[in-house]
């Protein structure tokens, strides 16, 4: 009955109105959320107004309320058996009273992303908590552990998010992160509705540069969406999540686990299909897809007509983009994963010499350069030419240094 009198007074609410007014909700709460972290962080930076005794009562009220992480009942040491190898990221000295929790900034499916202050460094950090049992029920220890390796691989790169260390308690484990402040792509999106293109192409970029570094490392990042894109105090973007990565995938390597979000689900992964690096290539077009028209492509409220859309329904694009984001689009959003842009040479890397001229790139390397002094026949007329540039290397006289 309510739902028909719900049905009667108007019509239907469609996605994007659904959307629109969820992101109104989120984008209010997290504005507030938001400005109480500034807030806390400002006095928490504040080593002078820390010791004030009425900073202190504040920093213990908004601790979340979870009595390990308050260090009330600490969670013992792992024993042997409950110990997971953590591998080279792992600090064995670290516990979790090194910390303390400020505030809770993100739940995931095997636990909680907290921001902490680690006490004698001062220095804010993501810890993300994950419950061993948790994992384990679910059979994704494989999954958690490729998380730390990748986190291991990427520390360098500076759009993926960097791993301090990691170390573990009876039933947790903690993974210690960059602190990322900008909050999530998805959370901007949802704000704005849709990107204008220079914004979306400046994130599509980066996004682009974090895969084809992932790639060259032989990882698959599989899913990719804005709940995983987060932007920096600066504005750039950096890639959390790396539960679902999967690791050493060959250039021509492919898996066949089947995960995901349906939203942005390629057509190989959806026909259960073998899949290899190219399944980031279309993720990465159906994110920009909905940067620059506020909804996923292919979507339907009807999940098994979008399965059927993703697989069978050629891709329209409205005509309020320009031509390059459309090609871009058309090559990403490629059904056929052989085809797709990317397929090829991934993303390019220092092999691509489009910026030279060709009149220098088209001459053949002469061999000789390639070649070390022993391998050269010396004649007497080389032996002439070399002597005559003696003293051609130039190094400092040595009285230079006195
Ligand atoms: P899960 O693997 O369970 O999805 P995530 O690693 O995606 O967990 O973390 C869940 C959420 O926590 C993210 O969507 C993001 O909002 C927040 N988050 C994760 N890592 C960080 C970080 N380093 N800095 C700030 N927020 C983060
Ligand atoms: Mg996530």
């Amino acid at each position: 009955m309510t739902v028909k009198a719900a049905e009667a007074s108007g019509p239907a609410l469609t996605y994007s109105k659904m959307r629109g007014m969820v992101a109104i909700l989120i984008a209010f709460m997290k504005q507030r959320r938001m400005g109480l972290n500034d807030f806390i962080q400002k006095i928490a930076t504040n080593s002078y107004a820390c010791k004030h005794p009425e900073v202190q009562s504040i920093l213990k009220i908004s601790q979340p309320q979870e009595p390990e992480l308050m260090n009330a009942n600490p969670s013992p040491p792992p024993s042997p058996s409950q110990q997971i190898n953590l591998g080279p990221s792992s600090n064995p000295h670290a516990k979790p009273s090194d910390f303390h929790f400020l505030k809770v900034i993100g739940k995931g499916s095997f636990g909680k992303v907290l921001l902490a202050r680690h006490k004698a460094e001062e220095q804010f950090y993501a810890v993300k908590v994950l419950q061993k049992k948790a994992i384990l029920k679910k059979k994704e220890e494989k999954h958690i552990m490729s998380e730390r390796n990748v986190l291991l691989k990427n520390v360098k790169h500076p759009f993926l998010v960097g791993l301090h260390f990691s170390f573990q308690t009876a039933d947790k484990l903690y993974f210690v992160l960059d602190y990322i402040n900008g909050g999530e792509l998805f959370y901007h999106l949802q704000r704005e509705r849709c990107f204008l293109e220079p914004r979306a192409r400046f994130y599509a970029a980066e996004i682009a540069s974090a895969l084809g570094y992932l790639h060259s490392l032989n990882i698959v990042y599989r899913d990719l969406k804005p709940e995983n894109i987060l932007l920096d105090s600066q504005g750039h973007i950096v890639l959390t999540d790396f539960g679902l990565c999967k690791e050493n995938i060959e250039h021509n390597g492919t898996t066949s686990t089947f995960c995901g979000t349906p939203e942005y689900l390629a057509p190989e992964v959806l026909h259960k299909q073998p899949y290899d690096r190219t399944v980031d290539w279309w993720c990465l077009g159906a994110v920009l897809y909905e940067m620059l028209y506020g909804l996923p492509p292919f979507y339907s409220r009807n999940t098994a007509e979008m399965y059927d859309n993703i697989l069978n329904k050629p891709l329209q694009l409205k005509p309020n983009i320009t031509n390059s984001a459309r090609h871009l689009l058309e090559g990403l959003l490629q059904k056929d994963r052989t085809k797709r842009l990317g397929a090829k040479e991934d993303f390019s890397g220092p092999s691509d010499l489009r910026h030279f001229d060709p009149e220098f790139t088209d001459e053949p390397v002469p061999n000789s350069i390639g070649q070390s002094p022993d391998s050269i026949l010396i004649t007497a007329s080389v032996k002439e030419a070399a002597e005559a540039f003696l003293g051609f290397s130039y190094a400092p006289p040595v009285d230079s240094f006195l």
